[in-house]
C-alpha cells in the first residue's frame, strides 16, 4: 500500500481509477466542487493495467475501484462506461473499448460502428445512449451511481474534441456531436457528468 495520509494541504485525497487522461480531465473539472485533492491513479502508483474481467459495467467499475484502493490505500473513484446502440441490441455496451477487437483503438471502434449501422440510414432510428457506472470505495465500503445520456449515432464523424465515440454521438436535443461541443457543456449533460453530479451531492450532505 502506498499511503494512508491526507495531502500536505490537509485535504482528503481521492484517487481516480482511470488511466485515460481525457477522463481524468473531465472528472477533475467536475470534482473541483468538492474540497478534496483529486489525483489520478497514474500520479499515485504509476502505470498499471487493470483487467476488466466483469460482464457488467457495475462489476468492472467495482473491480477498478478495489484494485486502486488496495494498492494505494486512498479512497478510490472508478467509472466504467458503455455505448448502447438500439439497432445493435445494446452493443457494444460493456465491450465498447474492445468493439473492433482486443487491441482496437478509438478510431477503429468508430469505423466499425459506422459500418455496423450502414443498413440504418434513417437518423431517427439510430438511437443510442452512453451509460456510466461510478463506484466510490473507502473504508466504509462501496457507493454506486449511474448516469445516462440519450442520443443518436451520426452517419459520419463530426468534430475534433472529446475522445472515444464522441465524434459519432449527438446527444438528444442537440445538433452537435459531443466532439463538436464545448467540453464544459459535454460535462454538464453527459453520462459521466450526471453520475459525478450525484456523487458530489452525496458527499456535500
Ligand atoms: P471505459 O469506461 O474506459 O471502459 O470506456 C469504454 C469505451 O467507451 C472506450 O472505448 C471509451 O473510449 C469509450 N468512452 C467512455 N466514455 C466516453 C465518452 O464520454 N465519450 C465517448 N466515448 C467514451
Amino acid at each position: 500500500m502506498i499511503n494512508k495520509d491526507t495531502s500536505t494541504t490537509g485535504k482528503k485525497i481521492l484517487v481516480l481509477a482511470t488511466g485515460n487522461p481525457d477522463k481524468v480531465g473531465e472528472m477533475n473539472e467536475l470534482l473541483r466542487d468538492l474540497d478534496w485533492e483529486v489525483r489520478s491513479f497514474k500520479q499515485v502508483a504509476g502505470d498499471h493495467d487493470i483487467a476488466e474481467t466483469g460482464i457488467t459495467l457495475d462489476e468492472n467499475a467495482e473491480i477498478k475501484a478495489r484494485f486502486v484502493r488496495e494498492l494505494t490505500g486512498y479512497p478510490a473513484l472508478a467509472d466504467d462506461t458503455g455505448l448502447e446502440v438500439d439497432q445493435l441490441d445494446g452493443q457494444p455496451g460493456v465491450h465498447s473499448a474492445r468493439f473492433a477487437g482486443p487491441e482496437a483503438d478509438a478510431l477503429q471502434n468508430r469505423k466499425k460502428l459506422i459500418k455496423a449501422l450502414e443498413h440504418v440510414p434513417d437518423p431517427g432510428q439510430r438511437t443510442a445512449r452512453f451509460r456510466t457506472v461510478l463506484v466510490y470505495l473507502d473504508e466504509h465500503g462501496v457507493r454506486k451511481y449511474e448516469g445516462v445520456c440519450e442520443g443518436h449515432i451520426t452517419a459520419d464523424e463530426r468534430g475534433s474534441g472529446g475522445f472515444g465515440y464522441d465524434p459519432l454521438f449527438r446527444p438528444e436535443g442537440y445538433r452537435e456531436t459531443f466532439a463538436e461541443m464545448d467540453p464544459l457543456e459535454k460535462n454538464r449533460i453527459s453520462h459521466r457528468g450526471k453520475a459525478l453530479q450525484q456523487f458530489i451531492l452525496d458527499f456535500r450532505k
